[in-house]
């Protein structure tokens, strides 16, 4: 690390050994001449921004000159986004010619004020999608999906998909999400930032110091979710299984979320649930990443109860902890959790409910739980493994090699 505490390449020896370090260090060399930018909808919430961050610093500080641009739009844009976001995961949607209208117009604004002469673009999730109608290609276009694209309304991605076929390659988070398409599809499954401030080392001190400064009592067992307020992250399903828990067991919910800045719905959702709160029941909304971390860290049991979900950051972090999780058997998370090994898949209320108490009452099974998911995350969910996926997919790119001098 430098003295900013910026992370570098070297800082993963320990995890991931000397030659993977190398492995990556030589393919990031390769590209070292090209300009290569990144673009998607929010600088700020939600896992899409927190990869992103990561990513792009560790990228530049191997040498790659690689940008982060986040396109601009109304409230009416971001309402209208958020539907497809909802309807690309299998919800309904009404797609009118007005809202097709609103999303094209503040797309193409967003064209005239970024000039993407880059050589190689990496457009990220449906927001910007359109952009690539506005620009000469001066390398590969590449979109990075990384919504749950197991069912998507058939009429908007028949919308869509001639977009995404305008592009050189498209990266899905899951072989589950793989569309008839002419684009070469990838996979990469995000990862965790293990240096990041949510994933980071703390002592025993240090959350206490954080779960107390925002009042959250320890005396009874946590049940975690930390989670954007969104409905198809169930929150209201994590509440009912801790009612049934609760009357079993004393124990304490913890729902700690917060609200992308694309995305207007968050607000709402978060307000619904707040006449639910007791002592027992804690909901907050504070932009703490030591908070998330200290939170995955007492947690008796995380959640992240999700109805789809892309990948799930979330259940990576809190499996890096030791801290055993239980999520909704779908989308990314079935790809994270092997179920009754390093965590539980559930499809229920109940089923949640059932293994949440089935950790509280067994410290010894959890714990090992906790240890296998650990070592789940340090062989396929680091930050390292991703970084290197986008490496070897730059530099397959014959255009790539053609720019170079
Ligand atoms: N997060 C946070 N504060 C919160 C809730 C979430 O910092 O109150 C972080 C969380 O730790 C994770 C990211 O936001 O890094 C959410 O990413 P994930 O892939 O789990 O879900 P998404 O929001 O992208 O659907």
């Amino acid at each position: 690390m430098d003295h900013y505490g910026l992370v570098e390449i070297e800082d993963y020896e320990r995890l991931i050994g000397a030659e993977t370090v190398a492995r990556i260090k030589a393919k990031a060399k390769l590209l070292e001449d090209l300009r290569i930018v990144n673009v998607n909808s929010t600088y700020y919430g939600g896992g899409v921004s927190q990869l992103l961050s990561s990513t792009t610093l560790l990228m530049n500080r191997l040498g790659l000159r690689v940008g982060w641009r986040t396109i601009h739009g109304s409230p009416d844009f971001f309402s209208v986004t958020k539907k497809m976001h909802n309807a690309l995961q299998g919800g309904d949607i009404n797609w009118s010619e007005r809202k097709q209208e609103i999303y094209e117009r503040e797309v193409y604004e967003n064209s005239l004020l970024n000039h993407l002469t880059h050589d190689i673009v990496v457009v990220h999730d449906p927001q910007p999608l359109p952009l690539i109608k506005y620009y000469r290609k001066g390398g590969p276009w590449i979109w990075r999906c990384h919504i749950d694209l197991g069912a998507p309304n058939q009429e908007l991605w028949s919308y869509l998909a001639p977009y995404v076929e305008r592009y050189d390659a498209a990266i899905l988070s899951s072989t589950d999400y793989t569309q008839d398409l002419i684009t070469p599809q990838v996979f990469f499954m995000p990862a965790i930032d293990p240096f990041s401030a949510v994933n980071k080392d703390m002592s025993d001190d240090e959350v206490a110091g954080r779960l107390s400064h925002h009042g959250i009592p320890t005396d009874l067992p946590l049940i975690v979710q930390v989670s954007r307020f969104d409905t198809w992250k169930d929150p209201q399903g994590v509440i009912d299984a801790f009612n049934i828990v609760r009357q079993e067991m004393p124990c304490r919910l913890v729902l700690l979320g917060n609200v992308a800045t694309d995305d207007p719905e968050g607000p709402q959702v978060y307000e619904s649930l707040l006449g639910q709160q007791s002592d027992d029941i804690i909901i907050i909304s504070y932009q703490d990443m030591a908070l998330v971390n200290g939170l995955q860290r007492k947690a008796a049991v995380v959640l992240q109860k999700s109805l789809r979900e892309g990948f799930g950051l979330t259940v990576s972090e809190a499996m890096w902890k030791g801290t055993p999780v239980i999520g909704g058997d779908v989308g990314g998370i079935k790809l994270q959790i092997k179920d009754g090994e390093n965590g539980f898949l559930v499809s229920s209320v109940e089923q949640a409910a059932e293994r949440i108490a089935s950790l509280l009452k067994d410290p010894d099974m959890a714990h090992e739980m906790g240890l296998k998911a650990r070592e789940t995350v340090r062989k396929k969910f680091l930050l390292s493994r991703y970084l290197e996926q986008y490496l070897d997919l730059f530099n397959s790119f014959e255009t790539v090699y053609r720019i170079r001098p």
